[in-house]
């Protein structure tokens, strides 16, 4: 089977984002975590912390690897062979943004197909941009992302 892949932007990634590629992994076997980034587009940690703290979190994992590209996803997965993509689904909110998504990159590939995980409930109200607003007040944001991002985002 191919490895089956994870994108997002993943500014910073949570534990949310972790229970998806565990259960991602158990069903598929193999995960490629691809970090999608548009250099135009303003992100509080660079592409390379990013793809840090995904390696760091991920560590230790057998069969997860971690990669990044600043280009579309459908051409990234192309060139890869890759033909499955995961996506996580939080809230109907999710839902009408992953939908679009997935038609336009159905328009773009008609061979990728978009497979939709329900997030665990101890995360579904968890996002990058919740942590990252709570830890700007100083909040205890260490329940719900790794530790070294937990690190840097106190040291941020
Ligand atoms: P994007 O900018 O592509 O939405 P994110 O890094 O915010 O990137 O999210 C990547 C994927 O992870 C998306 O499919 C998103 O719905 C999913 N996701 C984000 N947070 C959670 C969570 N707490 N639980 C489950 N899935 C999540």
């Amino acid at each position: 089977m191919k490895p089956v892949v994870f994108s997002g932007s993943f500014d910073p990634v949570t534990n949310g984002h972790i229970d998806l590629i565990k259960r991602a992994r158990t069903i598929f076997g193999a995960v490629v975590v691809v970090l999608c980034y548009n250099a135009t587009k303003q992100a509080r940690f660079d592409v390379q912390e990013r793809v840090d703290f995904l390696k760091e979190a991920l560590a230790g994992l057998a069969n997860v690897t971690v990669d990044s590209t600043p280009g579309l996803l459908t051409d990234y997965m192309k060139a890869h062979g890759y033909t499955t993509l995961v996506r996580g689904l939080r809230s109907a909110h999710d839902w009408n943004h992953e939908r679009t998504n997935a038609y336009f990159n159905k328009q773009f590939d008609p061979d990728l197909e978009t497979i939709f995980l329900p997030a665990n409930e101890k995360y579904q109200f968890l996002s990058s941009s919740a942590v990252k607003e709570a830890a700007s007040y100083g909040a205890d944001i260490s329940a719900w992302v790794p530790p070294c991002v937990a690190k840097a985002l106190k040291n941020k």
